[in-house]
């Protein structure tokens, strides 16, 4: 299994990512961020050697904004992240799928969520056949509410979300602390999966602790997403752990898968 680590453009200058990750996720938070990764092409290009890549859209950006201003310009983003994919040798662009409402942010401002699911047959389509052309695979991540209600994004049901990322005929990228209140329902649908990011979180919040510093059961899903054999980013919160915890992290991981075969 390849274990790896998120990289943003604040890491170009830095010893990191640390050597022993096999995968590195390229964050980005806007257009802004697109031009310090293509001003340090060589650098960057020189980090990530021996590692395989896969970039993450800016989440602050909506495909399925209100209006259709928004929808245009981030699509437009979007295609940029993947000519971003193809400078860094990245095959998954990892996106969004609706706005998330979180932390009093909600991009799907007035919308129905039967507008929100509308502009995602709309859009993503769109996105997914310009990425096809440069060999790049788009990869919806499954989305969490908070607090609890019906969210307007889409990504929160599982069946809904696995049947619409058949229609579409593209991958997920599992996050397992977004899929908290239905892990069994996203890993029923785990054929769908192109990687994950793995991290904690107490029930009702997204918190990306280290993995046992929140309320996932361990025991039970280690050996299962181990058995999947898929690419897995943690995602701790950097202003909490440090890189040495990254690499707990795949030790955390590995423990587990051995815990297994002795059972
Ligand atoms: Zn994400």
């Amino acid at each position: 299994m390849l274990f790896g680590c998120p990289f943003g453009p604040s890491d170009i200058e830095r010893d990191y990512p640390p050597k022993e990750m096999d995968v590195v996720e390229l964050k980005l938070s806007g257009f802004d961020q697109l031009a310090a990764y293509r001003r340090n092409k060589s650098l960057v290009k020189d980090k990530l050697k021996n590692k395989k890549t896969i970039v993450h859209a800016p989440h602050q950006f909506d495909l399925t904004a209100s209006t259709p201003d928004g929808r245009k310009g981030t699509l437009h983003l979007y295609e940029q992240c993947v000519d971003l994919c193809s400078m860094f040798d990245a095959d998954i662009l990892v996106v969004h799928p609706s706005g998330w409402s979180t932390e009093g942010i909600e991009y799907a401002g007035e919308s129905t969520r039967e507008q929100v699911l509308q502009y995602a047959r709309e859009q993503i389509p769109l996105l997914i056949d310009y990425a096809k052309s440069s060999n790049v695979t788009v990869a919806l991540e499954n989305l969490p509410a908070i607090p609890e209600q019906e969210p307007k994004c889409i990504g929160y049901h599982a069946d809904e979300f696995a049947s619409l990322i058949r229609e579409f005929g593209c991958r997920m990228c599992f996050d397992i602390t977004h899929g908290m209140h239905d892990i069994d329902g996203f890993l029923a649908h785990k054929d769908l999966f192109s990687h994950m990011h793995l991290n904690d979180s107490h029930v009702g919040r997204v918190e990306h602790l280290f993995l046992g510093d929140g309320d996932i059961d361990w025991n039970k899903y280690a050996p299962q997403l181990l058995a999947l054999d898929l690419p897995s980013i943690f995602e701790f919160d950097r202003d909490i752990y440090s890189d040495d915890d990254f690499l707990r992290g795949k030790e955390f991981m590995l423990q587990a898968s051995q815990a297994q075969r002795q059972q």
